[in-house]
């Protein structure tokens, strides 16, 4: 019976494979082709970044900073935080649980070497710290000190305690010296961008700076179809200029006709305006929305009635049955926009429409952060079950000035890659038909040789065969003529090459179409002639 490999791809991770990964590749080609011809620059940002940037980018009390980051342990590069990192390993690992003597002295000397080397690296202003951190350092002395007074005791369940005690007390202190600076996986990409575009100074550059990125993010979900804890986004934001309705709408036809060259149907792309965070806009709303709801809440679920306190737009995200009537009598946003909110939101409509973008409008599509402001999109698709959103987006133009920057206007999208290629694929499947970004990766063509002058040739052919871009297998090993032939249709080749000594000595090679079984002889040049007229 198989049993188990020993080794599986993490829960919620998955590799991605061949043929797969062609469709992959085709996906990525079409943005970056699509992308620059609206003058859009790719950036690479890092995979981790401080926390510290995504819960203020993303917000901490959204579910992604507050339980969904992977958190990295990370050794910084001082000696005296390096110790401090090492301990905190070892404290967090558990090998520091019981408190057998030898272990007993060895511990303390390592937060006495440690004490020692911040102290040093303090003077010297290598480290952050402040009066509070000063104060933590001081508690850290005082308790080593009657850890060390231990040595001395028997061992028992009160020395025990006492260990642990101190270890746990140790445990919460030198975390909150905060010498290494907590760093995650990245969770979203619109973070970093804003980020990058402070520290390159980039409002220097004409504007608005238009980028786009594509990779990986982590976020602890639960995993599901088009759900994943490794997954990837293509997205795209514009930095800096004004924040004329001409500037959303031309990002949305980019993202819808970068969806139409991939192929993907049965999108829609539904919009809505958000308004701003001012009590003649949004937050007025918002009052009244609370309101309404606390006048229903007792036929609300228990989710929806924490919400009304803590973000009553929320609520308005609601997937449950029950909820919908209810939900649909609610005050809409769009009754209470500013004036011009609601004329930047006409406007938006309007240069859609100009440009041929057909959208839906969702007065249910809202975002919870105050920094999100007027347009906001998403485009779902076909095939994906409960997951069919792929793709998210929306103006965000107090983000870069919250995380440091000068004011900016921002507005961007971030398509979800995994879910786009399950549909695409979805779509290819009930078709029937190939794929319309061409995925095969059979060899065009399989040379059978036979003998030590033919591999010669051979080795030389496939070179120049390659060299003019077909795609050919040259197996490693002479192989009888039977086996080669049904090797290349196991590969799905479309031609074997047969070189044998005849073909080498007369210079005439036989190429066969393996589906036809029709044989032909070329010389070298005639068969590069011969693919290249397919
Ligand atoms: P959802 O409501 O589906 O959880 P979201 O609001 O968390 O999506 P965004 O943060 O706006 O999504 O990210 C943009 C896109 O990234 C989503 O529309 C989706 O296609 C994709 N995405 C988000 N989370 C995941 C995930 N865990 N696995 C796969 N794709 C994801
Ligand atoms: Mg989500």
């Amino acid at each position: 019976m198989a049993s188990k490999p020993k080794f599986q791809a993490i829960r919620g991770t998955r590799d991605l494979l061949p043929p797969d990964t062609a469709l992959w590749n085709r996906v990525e080609q079409t943005a970056h082709e699509v992308f620059s011809t609206y003058g859009f620059g790719e950036i690479r940002p890092p995979i981790f970044e401080a926390t510290e940037l995504f819960a203020r980018g993303v917000g901490g009390d959204t579910d992604i900073v507050s339980k969904e980051m992977y958190r990295l342990e990370d050794l910084p590069e001082d000696q005296s935080a390096r110790d401090l990192a090492y301990l905190q390993l070892m404290i967090h690992s558990g090998s520091v649980s019981s408190a057998y003597p030898d272990q007993l002295a060895e511990f303390v000397g390592r937060v006495q070497r440690f004490i020692e080397g911040y102290k040093v690296a303090r003077q010297r202003e290598l480290v952050y710290h402040t009066d509070s951190t000063d104060r933590r350092l001081q508690y850290i002395e005082s308790h080593l000190e009657g850890l060390s007074a231990l040595q001395n005791e028997p061992y028992d369940a009160k020395y025990q305690n006492k260990f642990d005690e101190t270890v746990n007390y140790f445990k919460v202190e030198i975390r909150d010296l905060g010498l290494t600076e907590p760093k995650v996986l990245r969770p979203e990409a619109t973070a970093s961008v804003c980020r990058a575009y402070i520290e390159h100074n980039m409002q220097q550059m004409p504007q608005p700076v238009k980028l786009y990125y594509m990779g990986p993010m982590f976020r602890r979900e639960r995993p599901q179809k088009g759900r994943y804890r490794q997954f990837y986004q293509i997205g795209a934001e514009i930095l800096g200029g004004p924040d004329a309705p001409a500037i959303d709408a031309e990002l949305i036809e980019m993202l819808m006709t970068f969806f139409d060259k991939c192929g993907l149907q049965g999108s829609e792309l539904s919009i809505n305006s958000i308004g701003h965070a001012a009590d003649n806009c949004r937050r007025g709303y918002v009052a009244k929305l609370r309101e309404e709801l606390l006048k229903v809440k007792d036929k609300l679920g228990a989710d929806s009635q924490r919400r009304i306190e803590t973000n009553p737009l929320r609520v308005l995200d609601s997937k449950l049955e029950h909820e919908q009537p209810i939900i649909a009598a609610l005050p809409r946003i769009a009754d209470y926009l500013c004036d011009e909110c609601k004329t930047h939101y006409a406007a938006v409509k309007r240069d859609l429409d100009l440009r041929g973008v057909q959208y839906r409008e969702n007065w249910r599509l809202v975002r919870g952060l105050d920094y999100y402001m007027r347009t906001t999109f998403e485009i779902t698709a076909q095939g994906l079950g409960s997951q069919n959103a792929v793709c998210g987006g929306g103006r965000y133009d107090g983000l870069v000035e919250l995380l440091g920057g000068p004011p900016t206007k921002g507005i961007g999208f971030a398509i979800g890659e995994d879910r786009l290629i399950l549909s695409l694929q979805e779509t290819i499947r009930a078709s029937g038909s190939d794929s319309p970004l061409g995925t095969s990766h059979s060899p065009l063509l399989f040379i059978a040789w036979m003998g030590d002058e033919a591999y010669a040739a051979a080795v030389r052919a496939a070179k120049n065969l390659r060299n003019a871009g077909f795609r050919v297998e040259l197996p490693a090993t002479e192989l009888k003529f039977g086996k080669a032939l049904e090797r290349a249709s196991k590969l799905g080749s479309r031609f074997a090459l047969i070189l044998g000594d005849n073909e080498v000595q007369s210079g005439e090679w036989t190429l066969k179409n393996l589906a036809t079984s029709e044989q032909q002889k070329l010389s070298e040049q005639a068969l590069l002639e011969y693919l290249r007229s397919l």
